[in-house]
């Protein structure tokens, strides 16, 4: 089988808390000073990805996924499964809650369930970010919703650079102003908005879920707790970040030369840092590339930083 490293071109999203890091960190050119997502490997209908060179130059991610889906190993279903992003979130973000598979598929037509996580690439020396609540049960968060105890019920937690954290459907999250996230998520869009601070859009409210959040909102919470390994791969250090029923995903530092293997339907590469080269293709920092089915031994040379991910 033929093997294949398809390069992305990002797709980005203006948002109202959205900045310009997304240009001067990693040099793209964004559409304006308010972007606030780079969808770096995607095939959602919200943003598909097209490849750049190659024998599938002008493909998208969404069209190979419906007429070469050998390339992804034959795996099932509408939607690539995998949405890569980074986010520079400049202000706030809502505060949020996605679904599981089995309530977005009863109440959002059929649609998947969010798991999601978060690699800081940067951020403020007193970023912080919201994980979870302080509230014992659903009723008591009801009773806080409706007496507007809003720092007393989310739980905000400071964040560095170099952090992790694993978001499942069910936990309450917010990325807030001042930080740089590299996510992986499943590719899907159902998020609960829960609070947005009295902000306005265009004069209005973004619209609220206040009674799916509720609903779907585990109480009280549960942290995640994941282990994280490092290993040696050559002269890369590897970390597994988490692998969770969706995806596997590790972050790597290179200095010298190693040799991957991925005996995976496929493998979602993201240049973080540095430069170096790709089975003799060069990369650099900001680069997104797909690597196909079975794609055996990856020699990776050079001074990088990346993270990759899996099914
Ligand atoms: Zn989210």
């Amino acid at each position: 089988m033929d093997k294949y490293i398809l390069r992305m071109k990002p797709i980005f999203q203006e948002k109202i808390w959205g900045g310009n890091r997304l240009n001067t960190v990693f040099g793209y050119d964004i559409p304006s000073d308010h972007t606030g997502e780079c969808w770096a490997i995607s095939g959602h209908p919200g943003g598909d990805c097209a490849i750049v060179g190659g024998p599938f130059d002008g493909k998208t991610v969404a069209g190979l996924w419906k007429e070469r889906r050998e390339l992804f190993g034959n795996l099932p279903g509408d939607l690539f499964p995998l949405l890569i992003k980074i986010i520079d979130a400049r202000e706030n973000l809502s505060i949020q809650v996605h679904p599981d598979d089995a309530y977005a598929g009863a109440h959002e037509n059929g649609a998947l369930g969010k798991t999601e996580c978060w690699y800081v690439l940067d951020c403020d020396e007193r970023a912080t970010i919201i994980i979870g609540h302080n509230a014992s049960s659903k009723e008591e968060m009801a009773r806080m919703v409706e007496e507007n105890r809003w720092t007393e019920l989310l739980r905000e937690v400071p964040i560095h650079k170099g952090d992790f954290f694993q978001i499942n459907p069910g936990c309450l999250h917010a990325i807030k102003g001042g930080t740089l996230i590299l996510e992986t998520q499943q590719s899907s869009d159902v998020t609960y908005r829960f609070y947005d601070y009295g902000r306005l859009e265009n004069g209005k409210p973004r619209k609220l879920h206040i009674a799916q959040s509720l609903d779907v909102t585990t109480a009280p919470f549960a942290p995640w707790k994941g282990e994280q390994e490092k290993a040696k791969a050559g002269d890369a250090e590897i970390t597994h970040l988490v692998t969770c029923p969706y995806y596997s995903v590790y972050h790597g530092v290179l200095d010298g030369k190693t040799e991957l293997t991925f005996d995976k339907p496929f493998v979602n590469l993201s240049i973080l840092a540095g430069s170096g080269t790709l089975d003799g293709q060069p990369v650099k920092k900001g680069d997104h590339l797909l690597l196909t089915a079975d794609y055996g031994e990856a020699r990776l040379e050079g001074k990088l930083e990346f993270i990759y991910s899996h099914v």
